[in-house]
């Protein structure tokens, strides 16, 4: 445990359920007080009873990130029932799949709201906040899919993705001046109840393509991130840390052979 994230107050978006949630038990879990974010109060409402049920600090704010008042809201609330602002974990995200063919302006526009306009919405509302934490952190939520990898159907999704890789090099740069580190977390294919959906047969190919032979857990991502939210890694900014089994080594299938 890294005895530097007790009583930090840490905003974990999309943290009701999947990668967010894992997050958001792995700062509990360390003693930090957590403010779950979601649009759906009943998933987000569980997992937080869940954390305090574990002997956590956590709390639940229903807000929709992609609207700037709801992210001011969120922050607000964590100043208010927390004290302040240490951490934003920006995961919230989706990864509808959509062949190019397909491809709408709606469902270029929606996943881009969703996953990039939701991270600058709920880092402006955060930033004054953050600014007078002492230890001030961003993680945001990346993929392999877009900044190392590609797939069929998540063109938009991996442009998303590379979006955040590409904006965090330069809000490093910017935010230095607050002392504020900003990095991602690049999860390959981990275990989530949005993941299964995506059929067993994806599930078993894909572990077949991860040197370490099996996908990864949700809390794999939240000890990476709790990992750059902590005083040991007060001197790394601008990074991206892919967290995937080795998913992103192999040259091609006969490197697993
Ligand atoms: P998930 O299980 O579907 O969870 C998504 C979370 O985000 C939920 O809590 C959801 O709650 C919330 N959310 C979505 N849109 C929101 C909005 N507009 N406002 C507030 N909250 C919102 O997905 P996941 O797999 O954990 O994905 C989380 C992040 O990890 C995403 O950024 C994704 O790109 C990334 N990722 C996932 C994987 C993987 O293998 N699962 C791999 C690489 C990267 P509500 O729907 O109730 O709002």
């Amino acid at each position: 445990m890294s005895a530097s994230l007790k009583d930090k107050s840490v905003i974990v978006t999309g943290g009701s359920k999947g990668i967010g949630k894992g997050i958001a038990r792995v700062f509990a879990g360390h003693g930090a007080r957590v403010l779950v974010v979601s649009r759906t109060a009943g998933e987000g409402e569980a997992a937080v009873a869940e954390f305090i049920a574990a002997g956590g600090t956590a709390a639940f704010c229903q807000a929709d990130v992609t609207l700037r008042a709801d992210c001011e809201r969120m922050a607000e609330t964590a100043v208010r029932l927390h004290g302040g602002i240490d951490v934003l974990c920006a995961n919230a995200g989706a990864f509808p799949s959509l062949r190019f063919s397909e491809m709408t302006e709606d469902a270029w526009d929606g996943i881009f709201a969703t996953n990039v306009k939701s991270m600058f919405l709920s880092i402006r509302a955060c930033l004054p906040h953050l600014k007078a934490s002492t230890a001030p952190r961003i993680v945001v939520t990346s993929s392999i899919t877009g900044p190392t990898t590609g797939f069929p159907g998540w063109s938009h999704y991996g442009a998303t993705k590379a979006a955040q890789t590409g904006f965090i090099r330069t809000a490093a740069i910017e935010f230095a001046k607050d002392n504020i580190t900003i990095n991602a977390v690049l999860p390959g294919n981990i275990i989530t109840e949005a993941l299964v959906d995506l059929g067993p047969e994806y599930i078993a190919a894909t572990a077949a393509s991860i040197p370490l032979g099996k996908l990864g857990s949700v809390d794999d991502i939240g000890h990476a991130a709790a990992f750059l939210a902590s005083a040991e890694a007060g001197y790394i900014t601008g990074h991206s840390l892919v967290v995937d089994g080795g998913q992103i080594l192999p040259e091609s299938p006969a490197a697993l052979s």
